[in-house]
């Protein structure tokens, strides 16, 4: 039997390039980049124009742009948060530039007279263009800096990795590939030939030459995209195949349950399951019965409940004697199951353990403890739960949820966990991507599909409002009533910027302004650079009706359950993709009252942006919201395409390339017919970073 794991050819480490010590290793690593392939596969958010000077007429039209000017007033602001501002004259327009954080060197650089550089978005203020924290550099206007030759990649980062580090290391990764172009998969096998191969799609969306079109090459129907895409699509039903030949091998526990305990349960639940729900149950138990590991995916749109699905899951496996682990994909979701599993098994006898990346090592040895010997049946916690090399004295069921780094290799690492003790546990993932079930079956080819179709009973869809930032008191007036009424309100923000730091700064601000304008309203703050266990504190307040407004970055996108906030207003909701407006939407109209999202825009809006947020009053259909986000998708307009935690693969997306599963999947009986000796390093290449899992 070949070894499915071994099989897998990677490229060199990351360690390999220049420049690369353990401490970049690890912060690349913090972003599943491992190999030289991740970093080629790392591919740019966006991309700056700095080819060319931009003139007034189009200073609105992009995110950023280039602009040189000499300054023509210089004053240090005034007050406790002296902001810097410096009005520079440009060719046929004045831009302000505007600085909060500042270093007091900088004072003393933009003096009247200076000419400078710089690089930044622009946006319409009172006092007109105006520039906030730009990139800048002062020049001698005899000696201009030079204009760059391809447009600059930006990449998604974590705090402290720099933009330039990221783009040296991708230089030097583009050099190793291009001496190694014989392993490609031969063109023709794709069939279009438009698509360029391997090594060329990667050069061309690194490194676009000047004058190429950002939009064209973020689009969605950019051949050298198209080409990734598929090869990704194909390298995973590869990977797929091989799950499902290999889970053949291996036997499962039988769980049949205890009556007496599933009783309890649902006797003890606050509500009536609904028949999807049932019937999804029905579906997991007949599995669980079984002597093979059952594979299932439970499909539903957000709010569908599938949380008590996999609730009932865990009661029955428990009361056959068995431990189950369940992982989510954020603390903040983590936490937010152990206290719902609590209060549901709890009641019933059922200890449930918690593990998470940041518990003390003391902690951590004693859950060791009593899950090796088995008096510890229920474990919930992060991905840190697979990277600690526990072990299960019965582990019975493995649950996960919203997990979509959870791809197949790591589904094949928890099946050879069963090596230990001879059985593989079962597995039960949930999901809210929004696929069609058959094309679901053909993605996931080891996966077996339920889907949750239907809500629980009496939710009226959230009642959804489009509003100008302009409309500020308006907005304002809504927050108030809406918290005098007993409910509670999410402020979320969003920018344009990928950079997390700017981000939680930004909302900071919005946190400060709403402090206040609503005075006599309990303002709190939640945001990524907060320490777990602040969020943790956030978040328990929020819930004990402590906080009446919540400001939060997108950190509260998934999965996020408080039914007593009814209220949800999104800051430059029209950069956000409908995908996400409806994850970000889902977290509210879970409770009695009716909820009410406000969807607020920066105007000018554009003909896409309008449709858009158009198309989220008009529907609350995950399905339908997913049709249009494809139809509408603005290229490379849009924000969180690939930060959003919300993405599994590397290019491809299941909702996106639904077009193209097919098509894959055809490819990858060819493959294996015909090119069998290219499968290790094509797997290498698409799943290798994953092999972290490994511990498990
Ligand atoms: P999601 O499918 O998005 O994970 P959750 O599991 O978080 O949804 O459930 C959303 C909310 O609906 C929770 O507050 C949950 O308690 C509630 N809920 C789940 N099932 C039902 C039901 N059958 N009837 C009423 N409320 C339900
Ligand atoms: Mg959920």
């Amino acid at each position: 039997m070949p070894d499915a794991i071994e099989s897998v050819i990677q490229a060199p480490g990351l360690a390999s390039l220049r420049g690369v010590g353990p401490r970049l290793e690890e912060r690349l690593a913090r972003m599943g980049l491992i190999t030289i392939s991740d970093l080629l596969l790392h591919l740019p958010l966006r991309y700056q124009d700095r080819c060319r000077l931009a003139e007034r007429g189009a200073l609105l039209d992009s995110a950023e742009v280039l602009i040189r000017g000499r300054v023509c007033q210089a004053q240090p602001g005034v007050g406790r948060r002296r902001a810097l501002v410096a009005v520079i004259e440009c060719d046929g327009f004045l831009l302000t530039l505007r600085f909060f954080h500042y270093h007091p060197g900088l004072t003393a650089r933009l003096t009247v007279g200076t000419h400078v550089q710089c690089f930044g978005q622009v946006r319409l203020s009172l006092s007109g263009f105006e520039m906030v924290h730009p990139e800048f550099e002062c020049f001698d206007p005899a000696d201009p800096p030079v204009l760059a030759d391809h447009l600059t990649p930006v990449y998604p980062s974590v705090a402290g990795l720099h933009q330039a580090v990221i783009r040296r290391l991708v230089d030097q990764a583009i050099a190793w590939i291009g001496g190694k172009a014989d392993d490609e998969l031969p063109s023709a096998l794709f069939g279009d030939p438009d698509w360029p191969g391997f090594v060329e799609a990667v050069k061309l969306l690194h490194h676009p030459p000047a004058g190429s079109r950002a939009e064209a090459l973020l689009s969605d129907t950019h051949p050298a995209r198209l080409r990734l895409a598929c090869e990704e699509l194909v390298a995973h039903q590869l990977a797929c195949r091989r799950l499902r030949r290999r889970a053949a091998i291996w036997t499962a526990p039988a769980i049949r349950g205890g009556h007496a305990l599933w009783d309890r349960f649902a006797e003890g639940l606050s509500f009536a399951l609904t028949g999807a729900q049932q019937r999804v149950i029905e579906e997991i138990k007949d599995d669980l019965a079984k002597e093979q590991p059952m594979h299932r995916l439970v499909q539903g749109d957000v709010g569908s409940g599938k949380t008590v699905v996999a609730a009932a899951a865990v009661v029955h496996a428990v009361s056959s004697g068995y431990q189950v682990a369940i992982m989510a994909p954020t603390e903040l979701l983590a936490e937010q199951h152990l206290r719902n599993f609590r209060h549901w098994l709890e009641p019933l006898g059922i200890e449930v353990g918690w593990l998470s990346g940041r518990v003390t090592a003391k902690q951590r040895t004693a859950v060791a403890d009593v899950l090796a010997d088995g008096s510890l049946p229920v474990l919930v916690g992060t991905h840190a739960l697979f990277q600690e090399g526990l072990t299960f004295a019965r582990l019975g069921l493995v649950v996960i949820d919203e997990q979509h780094r959870f791809g197949v290799q790591q589904r094949l690492s928890l099946l050879e966990k069963g090596r230990d003790c001879g059985t593989s546990p079962h597995l039960l993932i949930m999901t809210a991507t929004p696929i069609p079930r058959t094309l679901m079956m053909t993605a996931y080819a080891d996966l077996d599909c339920s889907v949750i179709d239907e809500l629980p009973p009496g939710r009226k869809p959230v009642e959804t409002v489009v509003l100008s930032v302009a409309r500020r008191d308006e907005i304002l007036a809504r927050v108030r009533n809406a918290c005098v009424g007993g409910r509670q309100v999410y402020w979320v923000c969003t920018l344009i910027e990928a950079n997390e730091l700017l981000q939680c700064q930004a909302a900071e601000d919005s946190a400060k302004e709403l402090t206040a304008a609503l005075p006599k309203l309990r303002v709190g703050l939640i945001h990524g650079r907060l320490k777990g266990d602040e969020k943790a504190a956030v978040m328990a307040d929020f819930r004990a009706g402590e906080i009446d407004v919540l400001v939060a970055t997108t950190v509260i996108e998934v999965g996020v359950d408080v039914p007593n906030a009814s209220v949800m207003i999104i800051e430059n909701a029209e950069r956000l993709g409908l995908s996400q407006l409806h994850q970000l939407r889902g977290r509210i109209g879970r409770g009695d009252a009716r909820g009410v999202c406000v969807l607020l825009y920066q105007p000018p809006l554009s003909e896409q942006g309008r449709e858009r947020l158009a198309a989220m009053r008009e529907t609350h259909d995950g399905f339908e919201i997913a049709r249009r986000d494809l139809e509408l998708r603005g290229p490379g307009e849009l924000l969180g395409k690939r930060q959003a935690g919300y993405v599994r693969f590397k290019v491809a997306d299941l909702v996106r390339d639904q077009g193209m599963i097919r098509h894959a999947s055809r490819i990858a009986g060819e493959v294996e017919g015909h090119h069998e000796d290219r499968i290790p390093s094509l797997l290498g290449r698409w799943l290798g970073d994953a092999l972290q899992y490994r511990a498990i």
